[in-house]
């Protein structure tokens, strides 16, 4: 028997054996990447062994994947794909496993924080993504899983020999008999790392010598192929996870890595040179971060002096940039949106508490060819809307220099004194003016 065949014997031997111990269901954090993949194919692998043997499965496996809402397309179609075939084939076999993705609370998703909120594109010092879009929705489900269950078992795809920090990190676990640590923020959850000691290949070997049982890993290989990014995100609250936006399978409009490897490298194949307007507006993310860039405002929601959020004029400026790659996509998108319609409606609503009274998230989103179900009592309503539309026509004003006195005059709704605001319109209007409007 080789080494690794060798492993692979011990491993399912242990893994059955610690299947069988107690009753705490199992959690599998797959990211789609190899590592989770490999954990995932051992653990059906076993389960499949003991209903040969006749052993009646006693506890439930969950699949727990992260849906950010902002995945690569190629990556979120793949895991999409991997997902469906493993709850297929766990139908057919009578197999107890529950696949789960997990996305962001629509008030916490990417497009509404950063267009609706004006949160700047996260960097390394503001990272504000990873929490809201991963962290949360892991951990509320984890924990609501742990406490049904009084316990659970989360199985990990991390190895050492990934790199030195993750070899420290492994080491530093206070592993219990059974080789299990406690999850640092998840009561009651305890944490195993079954392939902990295998080296990268002998992964590779394991992935390239048995197909899964619900499919092949040729798909997966391609995907390697395409980029060549480090690590594989294992994203569903794995405490030892690859530092995320270094990974293979980020996000498209991630802006914490300087440069997008993996999406580099994925638009040097011919067949994935579509994806360069997604590439093009991620840049644009990062430019419009820059503090110089002239598109954040010169103080914080706070009130504070300091650079802030996106002015509310750059946020609609990069909801039509998103809505106008959507729509130059639309074919290789193939029904799918960039930006879903719950999330325009609670930008539209954010906007609202900023004195967009126009509906111009709604508004933006109809001009691309979308129609959201939209109905708010805070903004003006269409008569209202039309009458003001009428005075600026008879009086011969500009609607957009009245949007913005507006915008700022809400601005000052919570201020006793006011008498700032009124600087504020002249230089709104010697703007308008200057022909700078977009610059306010
Ligand atoms: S991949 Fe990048 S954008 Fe996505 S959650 Fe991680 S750090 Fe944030």
């Amino acid at each position: 028997m080789d080494q690794l065949t060798e492993k692979i014997t011990t491993i399912k031997r242990h893994l059955k054996e610690e299947f069988l111990t107690d009753t705490r269901p199992w959690v599998v954090t797959f990211s789609g990447g190899k590592d989770s993949t490999t954990v995932l194919h051992l653990v059906v692998d076993m389960l499949l062994e003991m209903k040969k043997e006749g052993i009646v499965q006693t506890k439930k496996v969950y699949v727990v994947s992260s849906d950010t809402g902002v995945e690569m397309p190629l990556i979120e179609d793949y895991a999409g794909n991997k997902l469906d075939q493993i709850r297929k084939f766990a139908e057919k076999e009578n197999l107890d496993i529950h696949v789960e993705k997990l996305s962001p609370k629509v008030t916490e998703s990417f497009w509404t924080l950063l267009l609706g909120k004006g949160y700047p594109s996260p960097n390394q010092t503001f990272r504000w993504c990873t929490d809201r879009m991963k962290i949360r929705p892991a951990t509320t489900f984890l924990k609501g899983l742990s406490d049904q269950n009084i316990s659970i078992l989360m199985l990990l795809g991390v190895r050492s020999d990934e790199s030195a920090s993750r070899a420290a990190s492994i080491e530093r676990r206070d592993d219990n008999f059974r080789g299990y640590s406690m999850h640092p923020d998840i009561p009651n959850a305890f944490v195993y790392s079954p392939i902990k000691d295998w080296t990268n290949a002998e992964v590779w070997t394991f992935l390239s010598k048995y197909p899964a049982p619900w499919g092949k890993h040729d798909d997966m290989m391609v995907l390697y192929d395409k980029g060549s990014g480090e690590g594989d995100c294992n994203v569903a609250l794995n405490p030892e996870a690859a530092t995320c936006g270094k990974t293979r399978f980020g996000c498209w409009v991630c802006t914490v890595v300087t440069k997008d490897k993996s999406m580099d490298n994925m638009l040097k194949n011919p067949e994935d040179q579509w994806m360069k307007p997604l590439h093009n507006f991620r840049n644009l993310l990062e430019d419009y971060r820059d503090p110089e860039s002239g598109k954040r405002q010169p103080r914080r929601r706070n009130g504070q002096k300091s650079i802030g959020p996106f002015k509310l004029q750059t946020r609609k400026e990069l909801l039509e940039k998103l809505l106008e790659t959507e729509q130059k996509l639309k074919l290789e998108l193939a029904g799918k949106t960039l930006i879903k319609d719950e999330e325009i409606i609670q930008i539209q609503e954010e906007w609202l508490n900023d004195g967009d009274f126009f509906e111009s998230a709604i508004k933006l989103a109809k001009s691309y060819g979308r129609n959201v179900p939209y109905q708010s009592v805070k903004a003006f309503n269409q008569d209202e809307q039309e009458y003001i539309d009428s005075l600026c026509h008879e009086h011969n004003i500009n609607k957009e220099l009245i949007d913005h006195i507006m915008q700022c005059e809400h601005s000052y709704r919570h201020h006793s004194i006011r008498a700032k605001a009124f600087g504020e319109f002249e230089t709104i209007i010697e703007r308008f003016a200057k022909g700078q409007l977009n610059e306010i």
